[in-house]
């Protein structure tokens, strides 16, 4: 016989376990949907990521986005394909960048991407600024550069260093109107960068500033300059500083570069000759410049990193469905076994170098160490960049030769990947440095 009490307690167990699994579920249904969670959820910040992974006690791909930077992307993908594209190669071939487009940036809240919004910012995370600068990119290397320099490194060197005074005073107008430049290099000075002799000496009540820089990015359209400067060359790199400089107050910006990619970006040279800059105007501690210089690049590299990404997913999607147009011997060149693996192959490495991206970006936000992985996603981006950008020229054939497809276009603006905000050697030096850390006695 059926002991009645034994099946009984098995029913029980079994509808107790059924509840208690739709009541969790709704339960974390609730949350996900309730608006206490997607504030939280717009926020990536350590706050988010801590307490929204312990809420759901479950780490998330790479992949997953928050509802804020979805938007972001999403908005920065429309503004490229329906107002940057029609005018690449327009502005390739003129070498400059039409104002309207730079209108454009500061319209749609990409140029204070992470600036608070009480200063006229978007107040968006760090991931954002990467995946907008990514977007941008897939369209046109220039404007996703110079989207790049003017809020991965000028608006978080102001945001990171400043006084309140010039954060408030510079960051809504680099957030509403203003490009900004971030002015290292020196035609003696790039990979050793604290080499540089732009001297700034105190006067009564202001600095004096004497010198050059060289290769500054966003300096055709940049009205405020963040200049590297030597307060007190006898103390070596512990004299550089870092001055806001207005355009007005004399900066000379020198012709454009002629430059083999990114053309419609600006390059110059500039010269300050006795540029009178207000003493107030120091941002961050006197002789701490290189301090701001090396902790802004590190997390620079991120961007350039994301930049690259783009590109290379940019080239890619252009050429693909060429694949499957074309056709040779018969059939779609696309479906060759010898196209295929290459193009999977390459498929595969821009998903490396997004993941290698996304994850620098992340460990960043998360207040993590992130220098080696910023250093190795910088690196291997530009790497992918170059291997893709060739191989779909290649693909494209004759055609991928000319300028009528975007194609030779992005295989010319790949190669800065590798050279600015740290040459790949200066990559793997860094790399280098950390691992030697590791495996050292
Ligand atoms: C288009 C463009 C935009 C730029 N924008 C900016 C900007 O906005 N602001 C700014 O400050 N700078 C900018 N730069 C400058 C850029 O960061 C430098 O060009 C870069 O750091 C390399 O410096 P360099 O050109 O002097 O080359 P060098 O330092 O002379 O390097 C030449 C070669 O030597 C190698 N090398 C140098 N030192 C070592 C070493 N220790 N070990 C191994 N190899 C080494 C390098 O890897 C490279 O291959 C820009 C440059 C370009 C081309």
């Amino acid at each position: 016989m059926v002991p009645y009490p034994r099946f009984s307690f098995c029913r029980l167990l079994a509808l107790f376990y059924t509840l208690y699994f739709c009541l969790s579920s709704t339960v974390l249904i609730m949350l996900r949907s309730n608006s206490v969670f997607q504030r939280l959820v717009r926020q990536p910040t350590t706050r988010f990521l801590s307490s929204s992974r312990s809420l759901l006690d479950a780490p998330s791909s790479l992949r997953n986005l928050t509802e804020e930077e979805g938007m972001m992307r999403e908005a920065a993908a429309k503004f490229a394909s329906s107002v940057v594209a029609p005018k690449v190669s327009e502005m390739d071939e003129r070498e400059a960048t039409d104002p309207s487009i730079v209108k454009g940036l500061f319209e749609q809240g990409f140029m204070g991407i992470e600036t608070p919004i009480e200063l006229g910012g978007t107040g968006a995370s760090f991931t954002s600024a990467i995946l907008v600068v990514e977007e941008l990119a897939k369209i046109d290397p220039s404007i996703s550069v110079m989207c790049d320099v003017h809020n991965t490194l000028v608006n978080t060197v102001f945001r990171q260093y400043a006084s309140q005074e010039l954060q408030q005073k510079y960051l809504p107008q680099l957030a509403e109107s203003k490009v900004g430049s971030f002015c290292l290099t020196e035609a003696g000075s790039g990979s050793d960068a604290f080499a540089l002799k732009t001297r700034a000496e105190k006067k009564d009540g202001y600095w004096e500033l004497n010198g050059n820089k060289m290769w500054i990015t966003n300096s055709g359209e940049a009205e405020i300059f963040l200049v590297f400067a030597n307060v007190d060359p006898s103390k070596g790199y512990k004299g550089i500083t870092c001055f806001v400089v207005e355009k007005e107050m004399g900066v000379q910006v020198m012709s454009k570069e002629k430059k083999l990619g990114i053309r419609a970006s600006s390059t110059c040279a500039l010269n300050f000759d006795n540029i009178k800059v207000p003493a107030e105007n120091v941002l961050g501690e006197i002789g701490k410049g290189y301090k701001i210089a090396i902790e802004i690049l590190n997390e620079g590299r991120i961007g350039i990193a994301a930049q690259m990404l783009g590109l290379a997913q940019g080239a890619f999607d252009c050429t693909l469905p060429y694949l499957f147009q074309r056709k040779q011997f018969g059939h779609e060149i696309g479906n060759f076994q010898g196209m295929q693996h290459q193009y999977s192959q390459i498929a595969t490495e821009i998903e490396a170098a997004r993941l290698l991206t996304y994850n620098a970006a992340r460990l960043k936000e998360e207040g993590m160490p992130f220098i080696t992985e910023a250093a190795m996603a910088k690196l291997y981006a530009s790497q992918v960049a170059e291997r893709t950008t060739s191989k779909c020229v290649e693909w494209l054939g004759g055609v991928g030769f000319t300028r009528d497809f975007p194609a030779e276009k992005f295989y010319r603006d790949c190669k800065i990947g590798a050279i600015y905000e740290g040459t790949s050697n200066i990559q793997l030096q860094t790399i280098a440095k950390q691992i030697a850390l590791k495996y050292k006695n």
